[in-house]
């Protein structure tokens, strides 16, 4: 089980309204992903069936470990299959919360992405939140709460998670991945303060992906036309790939902009590249970068957006359109090549 980084508000709000017996029959644990929305779920309940109280950061307690470890007669995680939870899982969940608790004091249910229920599914689950038993808790987590029915909505106590300040999260991260504070705290600038994002770009060759769009943008044209292509291929081979590349592509250029505005080095994202970065954006205006920030946003929304969309097209036309507004029109075989994509 992973340890909870910050959110000791929600923490606190829950811990009392055990202490003092005033909980809601149930709760919707709403903000963006990676957050460890689900891991404080997990933690709500063990203070709600665990005898000792004692905060517990690795989960050493065997009944709290149970609970983590979905093996508590009490609690139960429902998640999607193939993108959807389906009105057979609540039939399931209104049959557990038939049963008075057989080991501890409370039946949890905990539904993660619960906006992935379908209408039928989430009408099931009206009726437990319109006849709730006492002794039950459901959890729904989420990061896209406006998906859920308003009469969902309106019948669950709101817990809302915020982003982690990057701090804590970067100090998290140099412990957890063994890696310099400055490459972490560029990490946790990159998952919008979301541990896992963070984790997850880290994981899919982000470094690769960096060193790929540092190259492109500090020294746009240096590598001619076909490497630009081949790069390109490499960047789209995959969805999520593309996607980090162009968040990261987007970062290094919000940096250039940033120190063209000869703002503090602690704004900045890639403070591992600042000397990259300050030589790379001497040859720039603010229009030119703007353009490509434009550029790769739009080329993000596409293929977030779109499921048929042809990536490799979308991020061939963004890099070399990117490519042409840095190295300026002297990019005469980036011109032409432009114009034969369109
Ligand atoms: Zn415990």
């Amino acid at each position: 089980m992973g340890r909870i980084i910050g959110h000791e508000k929600a923490l606190k709000r829950l811990e009392r309204a055990v202490e003092q017996a005033r909980l809601a029959h149930a709760y919707l644990f709403a903000g963006p992903d990676g957050l460890g929305k689900k891991l404080v779920a997990l933690r709500f309940a063990c203070m709600l069936n665990c005898p000792d109280r004692t905060e517990d950061e690795d989960w050493s307690c065997p009944v709290c470990r149970r609970i983590g470890e979905g093996k508590h007669p009490d609690v139960t995680l429902d998640e999607p299959e193939r993108g959807m939870i389906r009105i057979e899982r609540i039939r399931e969940m209104h049959r557990f919360f038939k049963y008075a608790p057989i080991e501890g004091a409370y039946r949890v249910a905990i539904i993660d992405d619960a906006h992935l229920m379908n209408r039928q599914a989430q009408n099931a689950l009206l009726k437990t939140l319109e006849e709730p038993p006492s002794n039950r808790a459901l959890i729904l987590v989420t990061a896209k709460p406006a998906r859920l029915l308003p009469t969902v909505r309106s019948r669950c106590q709101r817990i809302s998670f915020q982003p982690l300040p990057l701090e804590p999260l970067a100090e998290f991260l140099v412990e957890r991945l063994n890696i310099p504070t400055e490459k972490a705290q560029s990490l946790a600038a990159l998952g919008n303060g979301s541990v896992g994002r963070a984790l997850e770009i880290h994981g899919r060759n982000y470094a690769e992906l960096k060193d790929l769009m540092m190259d492109l943008l500090l020294q746009p044209g240096k590598e001619g036309i076909r490497a630009l292509l081949e790069s390109a291929i490499r960047i789209s081979s995959d969805r999520e790939a593309a996607l980090d590349a162009i968040e990261i592509g987007a970062t290094i250029i919000r940096d250039m902009i940033f120190h063209k505005m000869e703002l503090d080095e602690s704004d900045f994202i890639h403070r591992d590249s600042l000397d990259r970065i300050s030589l790379g954006a001497q040859h720039q205006g603010y229009e030119e970068l703007l353009a490509v920030y434009e550029e790769l946003s739009r080329a993000s929304e596409l293929i977030e957006s779109e499921i048929n969309v042809n990536r490799n097209l979308v991020v061939d036309v963004m890099l070399l359109k990117a490519v042409r507004a840095l190295a300026g029109p002297g990019m005469g075989a980036v011109q032409e090549a432009r114009r034969g994509t369109r």
